[in-house]
């Protein structure tokens, strides 16, 4: 891993309406970052990264669209907070949605297709090289998953499968249409680690000195 530039563990928030947030809040620990339930756009505050975990981007749409909480992270988002985005949360990370659904907090650059490997193989698990997390292949399991149509220019694939991206990185964004966080191999959630220790932004921090955390 880089090193750290922040002060003490960073605190990553996780979206917390609905899907696997524990098991991300328990990658999390096992590559020493803090984790926090994010449930109301209070719990957002002084979050040095956001994960967007699965479930449904409908679902998603409907109870962070009223709550007032999507726009807050999407405007956390836009501030250059590093977010990761797994499954349902790649779909909320896209700038463009296939079929002309209206694209949700936005920010990478990709075209993504929901629920894209259709009824026959809504749910499987591979074996994926990613370059990037080393020689050792990561066990990648997908739950009615998107792929990734299309990417821009300044978009780095980090893994294919069959001939589609479906993990991605631009900037402080990290996106994987699979789930990491539901096997014990936390390389994404270290990747992450690492793309947000390269992109920390201090001053968005509510409390203290910039770049010093007072609790
Ligand atoms: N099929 C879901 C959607 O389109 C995503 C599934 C998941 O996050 N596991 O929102």
């Amino acid at each position: 891993m880089s090193p750290a530039r922040l002060p003490g563990p960073p605190v990553v928030g996780v979206l917390a309406i609905q899907g696997a947030f524990r098991e991300h809040i328990a990658s999390l620990a096992r590559v020493g970052a803090e984790g926090r339930e994010v449930r109301t756009s209070k719990d957002l505050d002084g979050i040095d990264g956001l994960i967007l975990p699965g479930g449904e981007s409908t679902t998603l749409r409907l109870a962070g669209g009223e709550s007032g909480l999507l726009e807050a992270v999407a405007e956390l988002r836009a501030a250059g907070v590093p977010m990761l985005g797994t499954c349902a949360g790649m779909i909320l990370l896209a700038d463009r949605l296939s079929g002309g659904s209206a694209p949700m907090i936005r920010g990478l650059d990709i075209e993504v297709r929901r629920n894209a490997y259709g009824r026959q193989r809504a749910s499987f698990e591979c074996e994926l090289s990613i370059e990037a997390l080393g020689a050792e292949p990561l066990r990648a399991i997908f739950i009615r998953a998107p792929w990734v149509e299309s990417v821009g220019p300044d978009v780095e694939v980090l893994a294919e499968y069959a001939g589609r991206a479906v993990a991605v990185r631009q900037g402080p964004l990290v996106a994987t249409a699979f789930h990491p966080e539901l096997t014990d191999d936390p390389r994404v959630h270290a990747l992450f680690l690492d793309t947000l220790r390269d992109n920390a932004m201090p001053q968005l921090r509510s409390k203290g000195e910039p770049g010093v955390r007072t609790q």
